[in-house]
C-alpha cells in the first residue's frame, strides 16, 4: 500500500546517523542520509523530524495561490498575461519557489550528505531570489510614483480612455520627494537588491562549509540587508504623505499598507527569534522532536510575514488599478507630471530575475562541487555500510 511504512527504514536517534545531519536538542526521528527518492517522498506520511518542517512551507503554497486569484478579478485589472502585472508575477514566483524548495529541501535531504547540502543551497538561492521578486514588485507598485504607472499607456482601468494627461503643477512635484534622491533610487534600487541577493547566497552557503558555529545567527542577519535595502520604498511612503488624493478609492486602498507592513516586520523579528534561540527545544530536548520544534515555528512566521507583504503589495496594485487622477481632475494634472516612471517590461522584470537565477545557479553549482570533494567519501562509506555499520558517536 502507498502509505505502509513497515518496509521503511527505522527512524533514527541523534548518535545513529552521522553527526553533519544532526540538529541541536533534537534527540530522535533522523533518517539516515541513504534514502531513495521514493522513501523520502513517502517520509512526508511518517512522523520524522522533518515532516513538520515539509507540511509547514507545503501547505501554504495553497493559502498563497488563494489569495493570489482574487486580484485577476478586480474592476479596473489588465489580463493576467498584461505587462502591468510582470512585477506582480515575479513576486509570486518567487515566493512559490521558495516555499517549494524549502519544503522539499526537508523532504529530500536523507539521500546522501551530498544531496542534502544541495538541498539547502538552492534553498537559500530561492529565499535569494524572492527578495528581489519584492523589490520588483515594491518598485513598480510601491514606489512613491506607482501611483501615476501606466498614465496614457495601452490599457485602461475602469473604462476609461488612454488620453495623454494635462501638464503639472510643479509645486506639486516637489512634494513628493527629492528629485535627485529620486534618480539615484530609480537607477540603483534593483541592482542594488540583486546584488545583495547574491551576497546573501554566498554568505548562506558558506555557513555550512565554515562559520558552523554561528550558522543560524548569521543566516538570519545576513537577511537583515535585503529587508532594509528592499523595503526602501515603504520607508518612503511612511514617512512622507500618500501620493493618492485623500478622497479617492485608491487613497483607502493605500491605507492599510502601513498596517500590513508593520505585521510583516512583526513575523519576520518573531521568526529570527524562533530560528536563533532553537527554543522550544532547547528548553525540553527530544519532548519537541517530531512537532512543534523551532523551525516549523520559524516556517509559520515567514509565511505569514509573506502573507501579510502580499497583502501590503496586494493594497498597492488595487490603489494603482483605481486610478486616482479620474477621482480628483485637479490631482491628476499633479499625478501627469510625474509619469517619467517607465511601465514594467519583460526585460526589466523577467529578464532580470533570469539573469539573477543563472547567476544564483553557478554559485550554487560551484558550493555543490565544493560538497562533493568533501563529503562524496563519507557519503560512499555510509551508502556501503548502512546504519547499522554506521559508528561516529
Ligand atoms: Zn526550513
Amino acid at each position: 500500500m502507498f502509505l505502509n511504512h513497515r518496509d521503511a527504514p527505522p527512524l533514527l536517534g541523534h548518535a545513529d546517523v552521522p553527526a553533519r545531519v544532526t540538529e541541536s536538542y533534537i534527540l530522535t526521528g533522523y533518517r539516515f542520509p541513504t534514502y531513495t527518492l521514493r522513501q523520502c517522498l513517502l517520509s512526508a506520511f511518517r512522523p520524522t523530524n522533518e515532516t513538520g518542517n515539509f507540511w509547514t512551507h507545503f501547505l501554504p503554497v495553497f493559502v498563497f495561490a488563494y489569495h493570489l486569484v482574487e486580484v485577476f478579478w478586480w474592476d479596473g485589472a489588465p489580463p493576467p498575461g498584461d505587462p502591468f502585472f510582470y512585477p506582480l508575477w515575479n513576486y509570486v514566483l518567487g515566493v512559490l519557489f521558495l516555499l517549494a524548495a524549502s519544503s522539499l529541501a526537508h523532504l529530500l535531504n536523507s539521500m546522501s550528505l551530498v544531496v542534502r547540502e544541495v538541498c539547502f543551497f538552492v534553498d537559500y538561492g530561492t529565499i535569494s531570489a524572492y527578495t528581489v521578486g519584492s523589490s520588483l514588485a515594491y518598485y513598480y507598485y510601491i514606489h512613491p510614483r506607482a501611483g501615476v504607472l501606466e498614465t496614457g499607456q495601452g490599457w485602461a482601468a475602469n473604462g476609461s480612455s488612454t488620453e495623454p494627461p494635462p501638464p503639472p503643477p510643479p509645486s506639486l512635484l516637489a512634494s513628493y520627494g527629492f528629485p535627485g534622491a529620486g534618480a539615484l533610487f530609480e537607477a540603483f534600487y534593483v541592482p542594488s537588491s540583486c546584488v545583495v541577493a547574491i551576497i546573501c547566497i554566498l554568505s548562506c552557503c558558506n555557513t555550512r562549509q565554515r562559520w558552523r558555529r554561528h550558522r543560524y545567527l548569521i543566516r538570519t542577519l545576513v537577511f537583515l540587508l535585503p529587508f532594509l535595502v528592499s523595503s526602501t520604498p515603504i520607508f518612503y511612503r511612511l514617512l512622507t504623505r500618500s501620493p493618492y488624493p485623500p478622497a479617492s478609492a485608491s487613497f483607502a486602498s493605500s491605507a492599510s499598507m502601513a498596517g500590513y507592513f508593520y505585521r510583516h516586520c512583526l513575523w519576520l523579528v518573531v521568526s529570527a527569534v524562533f530560528n536563533i534561540s532553537k527554543v522550544p527545544e532547547r528548553l525540553a530536548p527530544g519532548r519537541f522532536d517530531v512537532w512543534g520544534h523551532s523551525h516549523q515555528w520559524f516556517h509559520c512566521c515567514t509565511f505569514l510575514s509573506i502573507l501579510d507583504e502580499f497583502h501590503m503589495i496586494k493594497a498597492e496594485v488595487r490603489a494603482v488599478l483605481l486610478r486616482p487622477m479620474l477621482a480628483l481632475p485637479e490631482e491628476a494634472a499633479a499625478a501627469a507630471a510625474l509619469t517619467a516612471l517607465p511601465g514594467p517590461t519583460a526585460p526589466a522584470t523577467y529578464g532580470v530575475m533570469l539573469l539573477l537565477q543563472a547567476t544564483i545557479a553557478a554559485i550554487i553549482g560551484w558550493f555543490s562541487w565544493h560538497a562533493e570533494r568533501i563529503y562524496g567519501a563519507e557519503r560512499d562509506q555510509l551508502a556501503r555500510q548502512g546504519p547499522k555499520g554506521h559508528k561516529c558517536h
